[in-house]
């Protein structure tokens, strides 16, 4: 190795094995190789690096995590996936229809990294004017505890710039079951994701499929999207009960509250959020779908 110059601050744009793209404060891209006892950078990490003679650089130290978001891998352990997010953003379409507990299970997810989350509705071009409010109806208990809903169409340019502003100046990924438009909607928040591509292919030397895994775009209006197939599709690893309920922001001043310490919340007397769903202070539907996750979280554990 040669000599190093200054450190400098950079991010992480993408990481495939021990290679890194970082960006530097200008937006250039740079190959990296990690120092092996600074434990493993992922997309959205804030790193310090030091160029060496070759160009290249080492990646020497980073910074503290604000975020992350974490994925369990084959053997069930929690492996980040990509640091530093701040918004979450849940795509659903009135087709194909939204599944159970599915919303809930991300929003749960954006609960325990502590950023905010955002609903889409897209496709709305798909109903008519009765079916319009019969959907938005059924979502109106998110608003209610503070999650935002947007309602969008691709086939109807006016409906996108509130979201284009949603995004701008914040690190989100976009999340969603298959065929709600995701990378339909990435292709045009992302209209230069091809060139973005191939820069850092070029800076990296490593191939256009690096990009498999998490890529922190940059967005046109600034901030970033991270995407990769692995990002839009991930799932809750098994979670502990409580982090689960921790999970349903609405149920947090009922917590504590149940005659038994280890209510499920299911058919015990004196159960403080069954009771709040019976005044209709909590959603019914929102208790269902916890019931519900309670199962699969156990499950996966089991
Ligand atoms: P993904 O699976 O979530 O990535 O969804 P795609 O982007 O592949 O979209 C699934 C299908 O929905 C495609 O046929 C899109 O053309 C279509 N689609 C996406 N957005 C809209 C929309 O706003 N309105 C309508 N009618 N179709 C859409
Ligand atoms: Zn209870």
């Amino acid at each position: 190795t040669g000599a190093l110059s200054e450190p400098e601050q950079g991010i992480v744009v993408v990481r495939h094995g021990a290679n890194l793209a970082v960006e530097d404060a200008r937006g250039a891209v740079h190959h990296c190789l990690a120092r092996r006892n600074i434990g493993h950078p992922v997309c959205g990490d804030r790193v310090v690096w030091q160029r060496i003679d070759t160009g290249d650089g080492v990646v020497t130290a980073v910074q503290p995590r604000i975020t992350v978001l974490s994925r369990p891998d084959y053997s069930g352990r929690d492996k980040p996936l990509a640091a530093n997010l701040t918004r979450l953003v849940v795509l659903i379409a009135p087709e194909p229809e939204p599944g159970g507990y599915l919303i809930d299970q991300y929003l749960v997810a954006a609960e325990l990294m502590g950023i905010p989350a955002l609903l889409v509705a897209n496709k709305m071009d798909l109903l008519d004017a009765r079916g319009e409010s019969e959907f938005q109806e059924r979502f109106q208990h998110y608003p209610a505890i503070g999650y935002p809903i947007l309602w969008t169409s691709l086939r109807r340019p006016e409906t996108l710039p509130p979201l284009i502003a949603a995004l701008s100046g914040e690190t989100s990924i976009l999340v969603g079951q298959s065929g709600v438009g995701k990378s339909s909607l990435v292709k045009l928040l992302l209209p230069d994701r091809e060139v973005q591509i191939g820069r850092l292919s070029a800076a990296t030397g490593l191939g256009r499929h690096t990009t498999s895994a998490a890529t922190c775009y940059r967005l046109p209006s600034g901030g970033s999207l991270v995407d990769s197939p692995g990002v839009r599709s991930f799932r809750l690893g098994g979670l502990e009960r409580d982090a689960l309920e921790r999970g349903f922001r609405e149920f947090g001043p009922y917590r504590g509250e149940c005659r038994y310490r280890d209510c499920r919340h299911d058919q015990e007397p004196g159960c403080a959020l069954r009771a709040a769903a019976e005044r209709g202070e909590i959603s019914a539907v929102r208790l269902a779908s916890f019931h519900q996750l309670a199962l699969e979280c156990a499950r996966a554990q089991s």
